[in-house]
């Protein structure tokens, strides 16, 4: 990041992060550093002399994690918000105006940035939590051009970021986009802490957000049990434990295979007849043939049980209507996601029945350009129906939900966005 962290300024010493396992608020700092890269080591607090000796009361939950910085600064409890300020990675916009705003730091906003920058565009890019997105999460991405062997998301975020910031993009973590109001040569976003950013043009690269089980207590087990995404944070902390990951996609499988390096077991619970059906062949062969994996088709996740954290799942057979309850602390949920767009709505952005934004000749109907129009010409391939306001990625309706269609994407958006420009 710009300034120096207090990771960077010890390196080779890692932070280091003392908590109970089942914490909320310890994963969420798990999560927000692994996600950018920053080395840390977690310390779990299993005996009442181990809190004593980090300072706290083994009672005293609300005092854990403990953070223990590079440069010896401690802190307890603290928010994300507080490490991102301690590391040195929160400014406010440095310019009063940009030619390119940038809402998320997914692959497509990502690739955008490094694209606008390098071609001179005055460029921000505004993230609401970590950079890399879906992908951040990811243990290994083995289909991206160029890796032949794979590569994490966190590490591909992370060079995508470097590579950005080399060329002069500026980038706002953990701010989020939650209002548009656009005039005829100005994009204007609000963020959900009140800063304003004016830019000449905007896209959005906000991708798509975890879809829920709908179950009962869900909310209440987030990150004391139940995970979304692909958990690449946890899986170490899973040594010798029984872990449940939902979901049949390509995500899903990476990720089991990923957590079956460390845990006892590992479970697959789909809702299809077959596994084949929703995943790649060499990801199903590789499942079949590890050990420690199980896959439970027709299968659904029906309650959530525990106390303060999770400590047992219902799984339902859809066919025999047979019920099993299962003990786990590990429950990691990889369904997709939907878009979040209600801003655009407000803003007359044309949206499909998803939630999707539409963009370019999808807005195009009988030859004729959206409703309201202004220009002569039709929208530009990834423009919607508001001139100078594009989109990239997952978000987009049509898009292809892949790692290089979204960087493919946020590329092409650029070219598009100098065009606009040049209108004037
Ligand atoms: C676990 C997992 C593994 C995957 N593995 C692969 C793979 O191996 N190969 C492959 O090709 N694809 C893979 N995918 C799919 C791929 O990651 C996505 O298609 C890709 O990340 C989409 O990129 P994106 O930038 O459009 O959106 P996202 O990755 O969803 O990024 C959107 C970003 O926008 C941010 N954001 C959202 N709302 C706001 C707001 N209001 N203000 C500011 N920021 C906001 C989010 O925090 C997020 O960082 C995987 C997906 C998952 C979940």
């Amino acid at each position: 990041m710009t300034n120096a962290s207090a990771t960077e300024s010890h390196p080779g010493r890692p932070m280091k992060i003392y908590g109970k396992v089942g914490c909320s608020r310890a994963y969420a700092i798990r999560d927000f550093l692994h996600r950018n890269d920053v080395p840390f080591e977690w310390i779990e607090l299993k005996t009442d002399d181990q809190c004593r000796a980090i300072g706290v009361e083994p009672t005293e939950d609300l005092r854990t994690p403990v953070c223990v910085f590079p440069d010896g600064t401690r802190m307890e409890c603290p928010t994300v918000r507080q490490i991102i300020d301690k590391l040195g990675w929160f400014h406010d916009p440095l310019l009063a105006e940009y030619d390119l705003a940038i809402y998320g730091g997914g692959p497509a906003g990502l690739s955008a940035a490094v694209y606008a920058a390098s071609e001179g565009l005055k460029t921000v890019l505004i993230e609401r939590w970590a950079i890399g997105g879906q992908a951040g999460s990811s243990p290994k991405i083995e289909n991206y051009l160029g890796f032949p062997t794979g590569i994490s998301g966190a590490d591909l975020a992370e060079r995508a970021r470097e590579q950005a910031k080399k060329f002069g993009a500026e980038i706002l973590l953990a701010r989020e986009g939650v209002r548009g109001e656009f005039t005829t040569a100005k994009r204007v976003g609000y963020l959900a802490d009140g800063t304003k950013i004016i830019a000449r043009a905007a896209l959005c690269a906000t991708g798509i957000e975890y879809r829920k089980l709908g179950l009962e207590n869900e909310d209440k087990f987030y990150g004391q049990g139940v995970y979304y995404g692909a958990g690449a944070s946890e899986a170490e902390l899973c040594e010798g434990e029984h872990v449940f990951m939902i979901g049949g996609g390509n995500s899903a499988g990476q990720a089991s295979m990923h957590f079956a390096k460390y845990a006892k077991k590992v479970t697959v619970v789909v809702r299809g007849k077959a596994l084949k059906d929703t995943l790649s062949r060499y990801l199903v062969d590789r499942i079949m043939a590890t050990k420690n994996m199980e896959v439970l088709t027709e299968t659904e996740v029906t309650a959530l049980h525990g106390g303060r954290v999770l400590e047992s799942i219902t799984l339902k057979n859809k066919r025999t209507g047979a019920e099993q309850t299962c003990p786990t602390k590990w429950l990691f949920v990889c369904i997709g996601g939907d878009p979040r767009t209600e801003w655009a709505a407000e803003v007359g952005i044309v949206r499909d029945d998803l939630g999707y934004l539409v963009t370019g000749p999808d807005l195009v109907r009988d030859g004729k350009a959206p409703k309201g129009w202004p220009l002569n010409r039709s929208p530009y391939f990834l423009e919607t129906n508001v001139p100078g306001m594009f989109e990239a990625g997952d978000v987009r309706h049509g898009s292809v939900k892949r790692c290089a269609s979204a960087v493919g994407e946020g590329a092409m958006s650029v070219m598009f966005v100098h065009r606009y420009l040049a209108e004037g």
